[in-house]
């Protein structure tokens, strides 16, 4: 409160209580921080289980505050979403995702495909593709090279959108990506409903970290059921949050498509990530 002006304060202390005025500073710095040029994707590989070759990458966003260093999106991105912060945001993530993977592919780095993550109000919404049609057209990026990760919770709202966003990705090219699965209500039957307009299914970090060595132990039976189910329902499959050797084996033994995690490494700023592809291969 220091830094404000006297009216302000009086504002404050008359009115708000400190938990509103925290979200209330919060809030406004967010939403210069496009303008600000604070707002940085980083990247995470996904990693081919056998060949250690990078197959694609996920986009994730970061906030750099000039006074609170790097804030996580699980600090800013539920308050976007609240506050309709997010359509300026998403519309950024997408583009800036679209442009970054061009300029790699101009470099003549190995082509992959990148995906962005959208919540679900920025999922269901009739506008989402005219925007990406939009946004690929601009970039001269190939629609295969752009993927969608969304959650349960996207799917489980107004029937006729949720089929008529999914059917026109499928018609451009763009594929979606069932993020977080198993820790949802109804993540069978969504699997059910949307066969062949969802095409990629990620596990959970939680059914990862579980994984032993030992085959036959409890804990790896639900990654190991998820993995053939999505072989049945010929979906790509991707296990999220790899950290050991040991989860990479057990991944690579049940046919996992590919791997991201730790393991590998870290989400990276795009010149760092740039060094990766380079390399083509990690380990
Ligand atoms: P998510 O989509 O499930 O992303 C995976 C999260 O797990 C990322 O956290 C990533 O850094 C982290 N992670 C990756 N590998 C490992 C590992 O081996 N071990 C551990 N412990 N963690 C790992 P991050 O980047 O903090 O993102 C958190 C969440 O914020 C994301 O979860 C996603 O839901 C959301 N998010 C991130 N970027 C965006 C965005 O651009 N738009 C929207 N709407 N949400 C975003
Ligand atoms: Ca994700
Ligand atoms: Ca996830
Ligand atoms: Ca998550």
């Amino acid at each position: 409160a220091k830094e404000l002006g006297k009216n302000n304060f009086q504002v404050y202390s008359s009115s708000l209580n400190a938990q509103t005025y925290k979200i209330f500073t919060l809030e406004s710095s967010l939403r210069h921080a496009i303008e600000l040029n604070q707002l940085e994707l980083y990247y995470q590989p996904k990693v081919c289980p056998n060949t250690y070759e990078i197959v694609g990458a996920e986009a994730l966003i970061r906030w750099n505050h000039p006074e609170w260093g790097i804030v996580s999106p699980d600090e800013f991105i539920p308050l976007a979403e609240e506050t309709g912060l997010d359509i300026e945001i998403g519309n950024w993530v997408k583009r800036t995702t679209c442009i970054q993977n061009k300029q790699w592919q101009d470099a003549n780095l190995p082509k992959i495909a990148v995906s962005i993550n959208l919540s679900a109000n920025r999922f269901l919404e009739q506008s989402l593709i005219t925007n990406v049609v939009n946004v690929l057209e601009e970039t001269k990026l190939e629609s295969k090279y752009l993927e969608i990760e969304i959650t349960e919770t996207s799917l489980l709202e107004n029937e006729k959108i949720v089929f008529s966003v999914l059917e026109g990705l499928k018609g451009l090219g763009v594929k979606v990506a069932l993020d977080d699965f198993g820790t949802g209500y109804s993540s069978l039957s969504s699997l059910k409903r949307f066969k062949g307009l969802i095409e990629i299914l990620k596990i959970d970090r939680t059914f990862i970290n579980d994984l032993t060595p030992l085959d036959t132990a409890d804990s790896n039976f639900i990654a190991k059921m998820i993995i053939q189910l999505s072989q049945q329902l010929r979906m790509a499959v991707v296990a999220e949050g790899v950290e050991t050797t040991d989860q990479l084996e057990v991944l690579n033994n049940y046919n996992c498509d590919s791997i991201q995690g730790y393991l590998f490494s870290k989400p990276v700023p795009a010149s760092d990530f740039e060094k990766l592809l380079r390399k083509g291969k990690l380990m």
